[in-house]
């Protein structure tokens, strides 16, 4: 086989495409990477990784703030941001690096450049001109912010692409959007010390969320005094003299902070990457269209995580892609379940959710039983941190079957992991029920609810 052939080419390094293209190459495949970008895509290098880590930077702050009452006394606490930056950017380094070294071990050929789709079979890679033959195409090129309606100014407002990088630490910060992305940076900033402004035009924070998790996260994130805009849109943004952001709102208001971010949902990375000439079918919102199997609507070509849009989490991308490798050339068919899959949002305080809310299980026909608990964790006694921890359980009153759990408070994503692979066997709130507690810890609510709140 010359170099200009290959059985798969893998466009885009991140969680799927590096996942697929090892297993494939551990297959015997020939395989070609190429990532315009840097190895490890959103995850490693802009997203989780980073994100995660700044989250421990800013619970700091909690820790010391609730020492006191544990009778610790520390002198002043300064932070310092390029600090924080220096070692994220190593230790993203140092994990792109691993990646790299892993693809490469299994035998994966890496390209550095952009590469673009020229036929069901063909890829061209930008950087040199050269086409490359291939058995099968993968397309994982992740997705990116979106940026929203076209108002003036918009190029002023940085999105989570940018966020990780700030040369200086923003003291006044507002933040568009209250999913995922806009909760977890408006708390992360308000933990190091920032003052937050949290716009909704909904007025709520995480929809799709369950209704109780959503009031519940509400009322915290108001009470560590980030601060609301409710009911507007921007309509535009200046640049100020000392180097800030005026923001205008809808109802003609405005705002003036340090910086602006926009984190109003992802969309899919297809364009420009040849593929509707190619035959490619895209959906509305621009992702390609796959079936169970990752195939896309030209039988050689298929396509895994955020550019599908099925469900945008890394271990969803890193799965679908080992699942295309192995029924490609492991000869071992099998498909990603995208059912249950828990879920953690790392706000102040976290959440961590599997399976269904207590409006979708209802909307679904289930008559449901609820089970549910507020508190004040033990540490809080001496902390005297007013913050409440939430749990509830959404049964299935015919079968007791556990359709849903949802927790907020510390360690919320842990423990929704273990959750997680209960409610995937089945428990029935029986199951919940006869598990002895773990004492002394929150997670022992979980196991000790046994009065119905409905
Ligand atoms: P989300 O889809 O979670 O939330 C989008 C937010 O933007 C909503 O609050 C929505 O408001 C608002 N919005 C959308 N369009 C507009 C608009 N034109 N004007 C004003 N507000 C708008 O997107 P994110 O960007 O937060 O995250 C993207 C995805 O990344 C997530 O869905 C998730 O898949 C993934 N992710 C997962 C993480 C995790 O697992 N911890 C962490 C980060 C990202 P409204 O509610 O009114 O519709």
């Amino acid at each position: 086989m010359s170099r200009k052939e290959v059985d798969l080419f893998v466009i885009g390094a991140g969680s799927g495409g590096v996942r697929a293209a090892r297993i494939a190459a551990q297959h015997g495949a020939r395989v070609m990477m190429a990532e315009e970008f840097r190895t490890g895509g959103t995850c490693v290098i802009r997203g989780c990784v980073p994100k995660k880590l700044f989250v421990y930077a800013s619970r700091y702050a909690h820790e010391l703030e609730d020492m006191a009452g544990f009778g610790w006394q520390v002198g002043e606490a300064r932070f310092d941001w390029p600090t924080l930056i220096e070692n994220k950017n190593r230790e993203i380094a140092r994990l792109e690096g691993i990646y790299k070294r892993n693809a490469e071990a299994a035998g994966v050929e890496q390209v550095a450049s952009r590469a673009v789709v020229t036929g069901p079979n063909t890829v061209r890679i930008e950087a040199t001109g050269e086409e490359i033959q291939a058995r099968y195409i993968l397309v994982a090129t992740g997705g990116r912010p979106s940026l929203g309606p076209d108002i003036p100014g918009r190029e002023l407002a940085i999105t989570s692409n940018e966020f990780f990088d700030l040369p200086r630490f923003p003291k006044r910060v507002l933040i568009q959007g209250t999913g995922y992305i806009g909760l977890e940076f408006a708390c992360l900033l308000r933990g190091l010390g920032a003052e937050v402004f949290l716009a909704s035009r909904s007025g709520h924070v995480l929809r799709g969320f369950d209704e109780e998790v959503r009031t519940h996260v509400l009322a915290e994130v108001e009470a560590s005094g980030i601060q609301m805009v409710k009911g507007v849109s921007f309509s535009r943004i200046d640049a100020t003299a000392d180097g800030g952001r005026r923001v205008t709102f809808s109802d003609d208001s405005t705002l003036e902070v340090d910086a602006v971010l926009l984190a109003i949902g992802r969309v899919p990375n297809a364009q420009g990457l040849g593929l509707a000439e190619a035959g490619v079918a895209l959906d509305k919102v621009g992702a390609v269209v796959v079936d169970e199997y990752s195939r896309s609507s030209v039988p050689s070509i298929y396509a895994v995580g955020d550019v599908t849009n099925r469900v945008n989490l890394t271990p969803v991308a890193i799965r679908e892609g080992h699942a295309f490798a192995d029924t490609v050339f492991g000869n071992k068919p099998w498909v990603v379940d995208h059912s249950l899959i828990a879920t953690a949002v790392f706000c102040e305080p976290e959440v961590g959710t599997v399976g269904l809310s207590e409006e979708a299980a209802r909307h679904r026909g289930h008559e449901v039983d609820i089970y549910k608990s507020a508190f004040r964790p033990l540490k809080a006694a001496l902390s005297g941190r007013q913050s409440r921890m939430f749990m509830k359980l959404v049964v299935d009153a015919k079968s007791d079957r556990v359709l849903g759990c949802h927790i907020i408070g510390e360690a919320a994503g842990e423990m929704i992991q273990l959750a997680a692979i209960a409610l995937g066997m089945g428990a029935t709130k029986a199951d919940f029920d006869r598990t002895v507690a773990v004492h002394p810890t929150a997670a022992e609510e979980l196991v000790t609810m046994r009065t119905r709140a409905n």
